[in-house]
């Protein structure tokens, strides 16, 4: 039974409550105007459950959501996707999912999912990144194959997927913009007798210490390199960025979206 939403904002449910991504979420929408966390769940057996969100707060972590949100913001591990999906379909909340590591089956599972009730998946929610995510694709079409192409990131050494969403989405921009394809000139890394082949992409991945994440894109010719890069400093900007679409994605029809719909980008 869906709670009654007296202060006319959105009762937000928060998966992964316990979680770096979740606890941020947490607290920031107690900063956000139009926004109140109705519910914070996180795995059955997290040592959180039934502790406050966050201190002070009157909204526990429970084991799942209970119907008393009207949207669900989901940064948690691909494996929570589709009870996460299921319960958006369940109680008709809108879903906001920043979940990276996802398949093809994910993806149809969201698509699924978006018959019912608005979805709006993101591997990236940062604006910054949302923009380099178009100007690798167009500057890899203006300068052609006859420059190389690596895709460089860098995350803290707890991240479970690897490349980041956002490399890979980075390699799916210039792909679309080039006429490549993900599956036949995108290579993931290289080692042993491996010379650089002309025209591919290629990926690489650093993990270390606390970096919130970073990614660089270079373009290498014979005499000259373009580089583009992009550095996050704080977790806030992926939860504000999450936040913004929340509010967006609200009162929208059942439906796919991206952040391209949100920000009004080509
Ligand atoms: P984290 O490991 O700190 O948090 C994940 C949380 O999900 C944990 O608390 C875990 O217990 C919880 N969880 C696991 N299974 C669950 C289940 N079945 N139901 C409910 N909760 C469950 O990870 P994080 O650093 O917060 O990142 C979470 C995800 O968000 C990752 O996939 C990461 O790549 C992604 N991410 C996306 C963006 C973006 O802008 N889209 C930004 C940062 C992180």
């Amino acid at each position: 039974m869906r709670r009654m939403n007296t202060k006319n904002s959105v009762n937000v449910a928060v998966a992964g409550a316990a979680g770096r991504m979740g606890q941020r979420l947490c607290t920031l929408i107690g900063e956000t105007d139009g926004l109140e966390l109705a519910e914070a769940f996180d795995r059955p057996d997290h040592q959180r459950i039934g502790t406050p969100a966050i201190p002070g707060s009157g909204v526990v972590i429970a084991e799942k959501p209970g119907g008393a949100a009207d949207l669900l913001i989901d940064f948690t591990l691909p494996v929570a996707l589709q009870a996460n999906l299921d319960a958006a379909v369940e109680y008709g909340m809108a879903a906001v999912i920043g979940t990276t590591g996802l398949t093809e089956a994910h993806f149809g599972a969201i698509d699924k999912a978006a018959e019912s009730v608005p979805v709006l998946w993101a591997p990236n929610f940062s604006l910054g990144m949302n923009v380099m995510f178009a100007l690798a694709g167009q500057i890899a079409a203006k300068l052609g194959d006859d420059y190389d192409i690596e895709i460089l990131e860098a995350h803290h050494r707890f991240k479970q997927d690897a490349p980041s969403g956002t490399a890979l989405q980075i390699a799916r921009s210039i792909c679309q913009a080039t006429g490549k394809s993900m599956q036949n000139d995108v290579d993931m890394t290289r080692v042993g007798e491996d010379p650089r082949k002309p025209g591919r992409i290629t990926m690489q991945t650093l993990r270390m210490g606390d970096v919130v994440g970073e990614h660089t894109v270079y373009y290498a010719a014979q005499g000259e390199r373009l580089q583009l890069g992009h550095i996050a400093t704080t977790r806030d900007t992926f939860a504000r960025g999450g936040l913004a679409a929340a509010k967006w994605l609200h009162g929208k029809p059942a439906g796919r979206y991206t952040m391209k719909d949100m920000l009004g980008m080509e």
